[in-house]
């Protein structure tokens, strides 16, 4: 079979044997991509319309316990100026968000031990109590069973914790060896089965990474079935282990988000900052090639610049209506519109007002 009919096959079938992904992404080529792209934008469209979900994302602390390789936030980085947002800190940029139309709120940290499960539920609890019509996103990373249920029934609705990568020796060779693969991975299956909207992903291009291994995150995104799949480009980071490793690659970002909508059609899958940082116009054609969701940025100015996971980050010197204006514009220059909506998963849509 040729590439075109992989992509026809996979289109049809929503699935593609170990064999037949690891063909694809050796050889594909850039007319590939694009037919991947226009199959995935048609797809997306016939789900969402030319619409564009938002998600405000509230960068609530750097401080961190992990010391994951890629990441500018480790806790290795002496470099890192650490904050914390207070409570009603975080409740202002929601605030100003639902002013601006945003629905849904990311709260995103480092692991910050400091934020107790209690005091998150607490400002979950806040949030909702402040704008029920709005939806709670969570990405603190790892923690226990019991944490997550009760962070679930305080309200949050979605939770993103990216598998990093599918292959254990891989994960290995990215993380110290106190962090441990089966744990992200057990922590995944937990928030499905708790009942969180639950998002998986991968950097592209991350160091060590194998065409394999990424055919085998393909394979654990079609098993899991995610309700959002979140993947960037790799971008280095000057003050980690992996400072002098290549960023990964902007056109294979673009034909896994394809290949991500083919095989998941309801997937929401955003077109992220990271694709945004390597190239000026990387979100306008994520969304081309299938993606269907912004996340931009909600934080205090004065904190923008100490959430770097990795350099040259955009958006970190714009205000957040400054921001939402800027990606409006960046939809309508491709005939798309971003609504003012919670934008959930469609096999949440009705239970999510029952909440
Ligand atoms: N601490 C939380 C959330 C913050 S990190 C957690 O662990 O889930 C969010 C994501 O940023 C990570 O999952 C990783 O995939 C991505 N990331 C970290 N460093 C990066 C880098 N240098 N380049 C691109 N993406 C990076």
């Amino acid at each position: 079979m040729n590439n075109k009919e992989l992509i026809d096959l996979l289109e049809k079938t929503r699935h593609l044997d170990r064999q037949q992904w690891i063909a694809l992404l050796e050889s594909y080529t850039d007319e590939d991509r694009a037919y991947a792209a226009h199959k995935a934008a048609q797809t997306a469209v016939k789900v969402f319309g030319k619409e564009i979900f938002i998600r405000g994302i509230v960068e609530f602390s750097n401080v961190c316990r992990n010391d994951c390789y890629y990441c500018g936030i480790r806790k290795s980085n002496a470099n890192c100026e650490r904050y914390r947002l207070t409570k009603e800190q975080i409740l202002d940029c929601c605030d100003a968000g639902y002013e601006y139309g945003f629905r849904t709120f990311v709260l995103q940290s480092g692991e910050d031990k400091s934020f107790t499960t209690d005091k998150l539920c607490d400002i979950v609890g806040s949030i909702k109590k402040a704008h029920p019509d709005c939806a709670v996103t969570l990405s603190v990373g790892e923690l226990e069973y019991e944490d997550y249920k009760r962070l679930f029934d305080a309200g949050a609705d979605r939770y993103l914790l990216r598998h990093e990568t599918a292959n254990p020796e891989h994960y290995r060779k990215l993380h110290p060896s106190d962090m441990s693969w089966q744990r992200r991975m057990d922590c995944l299956k937990q928030l499905k089965e708790i009942g969180y909207q639950t998002g998986c992903g991968m950097m592209v291009g991350a160091p060590y990474q194998t065409v394999e291994d990424i055919a085998d995150d393909l394979m654990f995104v079609e098993r899991f079935k995610p309700e959002m799949i979140g993947m960037g480009p790799f971008i280095p980071h000057k003050d980690t282990p992996f400072k002098d490793k290549p960023a990964g690659s902007y056109e294979l970002t673009l034909f896994l988000i394809s290949l991500c909508r083919l095989m998941l059609p309801d997937c929401l899958i955003p077109a992220t900052t990271a694709l945004g940082t390597i190239r000026p116009d990387g979100r306008e054609h994520g969304v081309m090639a299938g993606a269907n969701v912004i996340m931009p940025n909600l934080s205090p100015m004065n904190v923008r610049k100490k959430y770097l996971l990795y350099d040259g980050k955009i958006c970190t010197g714009d205000e957040s209506a400054q921001c939402r204006a800027c990606l409006e514009r960046r939809m309508e220059s491709i005939g798309y519109k971003v609504i003012i909506t919670r934008g959930d998963h469609k096999s949440y849509d009705k239970d999510s007002s029952l909440r």
